[in-house]
């Protein structure tokens, strides 16, 4: 017989019908045996009659978690038992026959409750078991949602997306890279990419007008709650823009999002309020303001523009870096001083952060794309001229063959469906994410690699013990 899904089960009232799925729970009332079942589209009742003698030897010794296929009536239920909080909470399957597709171990922790109670290290061990709990289940089918809204979003306003390399060298986003050892170029290494931008920025030089992608960055830094060390993005470019249009479009598209995935939010003031970075650090002393105006409702949406950011900033070192990435264009007013090299740490940058409840969801600039300027930036960031070329010839080469001018933002993905989903940590929307210290217990990497491999790559472990 044809499988039908959970959800199916109203429209099959009196009819046989056969599901197949999980045993969800099991409860034994002597005469009676109630089996809850769950597949992707939800959970339903089932329950052995006394009279169903041949079933109750395989019920008595099913357990939750084992694999069924069921065969059933379907049956409304009497007045008094409907649950009407309950889907599937007025219908009742009245088991035929079961075959056991799978037996189950005891699994090493509750799957039904939240998981929060649960250790971290242990629930991603075990991230196949920790992802069957409804909240998880919940959070990647959203965020699955709004992706698809994104990506939809970008198509009808004629983006066109483009995957860009994985294996690159080295782009600046303030943050380590990981680096992948060349085993053909002995001594050399790709990096991963922080960020696509520069690869976007090409796009741009290649005349594709509007790029997007569904970007995973990867980042090595200390991990915090809303870090891990790779995270996806809406990444996206545009030619022929002002910041004006770019920021326009991006608050069109959240506020269409919003109200198309989660009716029940509401967004506490459109147009989203604008505020420049310097006034901001002077009232709020963030840069990235929570300005929800009752703190404790889940379904308020505070978004802010943060705009203005300088362009150059200190490190604990003393030396001087981007404040966001070299590739920000100066603000016309902040031109001249810049030419003269002069007041730098008050140049500020067309650059722009969107901030939500307090988390920054997305940076973005309209970007240089003048070869002289661009140059000068790196100059005054202290990068010598060989080392400009090393880095970043082919952008400055690349800005002397027609570069229109562009700019582009990134909204990230997980730190989007975290706070909509009211998760307290992005590790919670993410299928397969690493520990707070960068670990996969299920996996188990980082890993150790082979002494061969070590050797074709052409690497040596300093201290290294194995032979
Ligand atoms: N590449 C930037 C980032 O990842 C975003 C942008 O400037 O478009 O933060």
């Amino acid at each position: 017989m044809k499988r039908i899904y959970i959800k199916e089960l109203k429209n099959f009232i009196g009819q046989e019908v056969t599901i197949k799925g999980w045993v969800d729970t099991r409860r034994d009332q002597g005469k009676l045996v109630f089996l809850d079942f769950r597949d992707m589209t939800g959970y339903a009742q089932g329950v052995i009659l006394p009279s169903a003698t041949a079933v109750h030897s395989v019920g008595e010794k099913i357990r939750p978690e084992w694999v069924v296929e069921v065969q059933g009536k379907v049956n409304q239920r009497p007045e008094k038992n409907i649950q009407k909080e309950k889907q599937n909470g007025d219908i009742e399957l009245e088991i035929l026959s079961i075959v056991v597709l799978n037996e189950a171990e005891t699994v090493p922790f509750d799957v039904k409750s939240d998981g929060q109670e649960i250790g971290e290290e242990i629930r991603l061990k075990y991230r196949y078991l920790d992802l069957r709990r409804p909240r998880l289940q919940r959070n990647l089918r959203m965020r699955d949602k709004i992706i698809s809204f994104f990506r939809e979003y970008m198509h009808q306003n004629d983006f066109v997306e483009i995957e860009t390399p994985m294996l690159m060298k080295g782009t600046p986003e303030g943050s380590r890279e990981y680096v992948v050892p060349s085993r053909l170029e002995k001594g050399k290494f790709y990096a991963l990419p922080q960020a696509p931008q520069q690869f976007k920025q090409l796009c741009m030089v290649a005349g594709l007008e509007k790029y997007f992608q569904i970007a995973r960055c990867m980042r090595d830094e200390d991990l915090r709650g809303d870090r891990q060390p790779e995270f996806t993005q809406l990444d996206f470019e545009m030619s022929f823009v002002t910041q004006e249009d770019i920021l326009s479009f991006t608050e069109a598209m959240f506020i269409k999002m919003v109200k198309a995935l989660f009716p029940e939010k509401t967004i506490s003031q459109t147009p989203f309020p604008r505020i420049t970075y310097k006034e901001s650090m002077e009232k709020y002393n963030s840069d990235k303001p929570d300005l929800r105006k009752d703190k404790t409702n889940p379904n308020e949406l505070a978004f802010v523009w943060v705009v203005d950011f300088p362009m150059f900033e200190k490190t604990q070192e003393g030396a001087m870096q981007a404040a966001h990435h070299p590739f920000c264009s100066i603000k016309e007013e902040d031109i001249e001083k810049f030419m003269k090299g002069k007041d730098l740490m008050n140049i500020r940058a067309n650059s722009y952060d969107l901030v939500l409840n307090g988390y920054e969801l997305s940076s973005g600039s309209i970007r240089i794309h003048q070869s002289e300027i661009q140059q000068k930036v790196f100059e005054l960031l202290g990068i010598s001229h060989e080392e400009q070329q090393r880095k970043f010839g082919h952008m400055l080469e690349a800005f002397k063959y027609g570069a229109p001018p562009h700019g582009g933002f990134a909204p990230g993905i997980d730190r989007v469906t975290m706070i909509l989903m009211g998760e307290p940590n992005i590790r919670e929307v993410i299928a397969f994410p690493k520990t707070g210290e960068g670990k996969d217990p299920m996996m188990n990497s980082p890993f150790e690699i082979s002494v061969e491999q070590l050797k074709e790559l052409g690497l040596k472990l300093e201290n290294e013990k194995r032979n």
